[in-house]
């Protein structure tokens, strides 16, 4: 093992975080925490882990509860194509591979929701196989340490950044150096505010000798947002409330909602036309008008408003439950932080 990985190790070892997922080799655990982490903070994800694992101890315990329940378990998180993808897994893991996870890079990718660097992850962690990870901290890192300016959402870039982080890998110690690595550039060489001036690394850093920390890694694209208006009908009277299913291939695909009207842009979205809308469709007239904050998504921003009624229409295709049931339905943020709102 050359100098740079040795030191890399040391750092990790002096300064890693305790926690829960990296005290264990069930593949199960390993997998459950890199899903819940993707696109999420370790603190938000934690509390997360911790139920999900007590909850469902085994495979076969997720793979049997419902979707219904694993999307309510899942709420708050976001991006619930991970919990969606999670639970199609298990099912599979429990009737193809028995309930046992299945023990190679390539058996491993071919699972539903994983990825390359989720894959990697696994192995290395679980099973010490030889596979280099590469996540937003390790290009940081590498970007940084070797100087690199390709793109790292380029397809040469990926290869050159695969590529190098496969070279680096002491392949007898890949569990300890892809977390070290990934911990160097989570807790130290962070995006906006690395710590150079007291990094062991200093001295191999090509981009602290070149003066050009801040500006690696280079990144080609820029992302889109996209403004979306929901407009939500919210039925309510006698303690019985309206929900639908959004079963749609779009955000939030099987969780619950309130009857919506969703408009493509501001122009179409003033109160007058909704209000003639709603009264074409269902003849009534909403009591009162809330309008929520911004609901910032990764690549949406959704406007949103609660129409809200004393009555219930009394032809809707939807779903008519008691207020007491509300809890077993898994729904949106937009739609629980309302909630919240509105009881005050
Ligand atoms: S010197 Fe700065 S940029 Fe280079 S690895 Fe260390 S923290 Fe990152």
């Amino acid at each position: 093992m050359n100098s740079f990985q040795e030191k890399l190790i040391n750092w990790y070892q002096l300064n890693k975080r305790d926690l829960p997922w990296r005290n264990t080799k069930n593949p199960y655990f390993i997998w459950l925490s890199e899903i819940i982490l993707q696109q999420t903070r370790v603190d938000q994800g934690m509390n997360y882990y911790l139920h999900f694992v007590s909850n469902y101890p085994t495979i076969e315990q997720l793979a049997n509860a419902s979707e219904q329940e694993v999307l309510k378990s899942w709420q708050g998180l976001g991006y619930y194509s991970r919990a969606r993808n999670l639970h199609f897994t298990a099912k599979v893991i429990n009737e193809k591979y028995k309930g046992i996870f299945p023990q190679t890079y390539n058996e491993i990718l071919e699972l539903k929701g994983i990825g390359e660097y989720t894959a990697a992850a696994i192995a290395s962690f679980a099973f010490d196989l030889p596979h280099a990870v590469l996540d937003g901290n390790v290009f940081r890192v590498l970007s940084r340490l070797f100087d690199i300016d390709t793109a790292i959402d380029s397809t040469q870039g990926k290869k050159e950044f695969a590529n190098l982080a496969n070279e680096l890998l002491p392949k007898n110690n890949s569990s300890t150096y892809n977390q070290a690595i990934m911990e160097f550039g989570a807790l130290f060489c962070t995006p906006s505010n690395p710590n150079c001036e007291a990094c062991v690394l200093r001295n191999n850093c090509l981009s602290f000798q070149n003066k050009s920390v801040l500006n690696r890694p280079v990144k080609s694209k820029k992302t889109k947002t996209r403004n979306r208006y929901f407009n939500y009908l919210v039925f309510f009277s006698d303690e019985q409330i309206i929900l639908s299913k959004r079963t749609r291939k779009d955000i939030w695909t099987n969780l619950y909602e309130f009857p919506l009207i969703e408009k493509k842009d501001e122009k179409e979205n003033t109160e007058e036309v909704l209000l003639d809308e709603i009264h074409e469709q269902f003849q009534l007239k909403p009591i009162s008008l809330f309008t929520s904050k911004k609901h910032v998504l990764s690549h949406q921003h959704i406007f949103a408003r609660f129409f809200i009624f004393d009555e219930i229409p009394k032809k809707i295709n939807a779903l008519k439950i008691h207020l007491d049931e509300f809890y077993k339905y898994p729904v949106p943020k937009l739609i629980s932080n309302f909630l919240e709102e509105f009881e005050k």
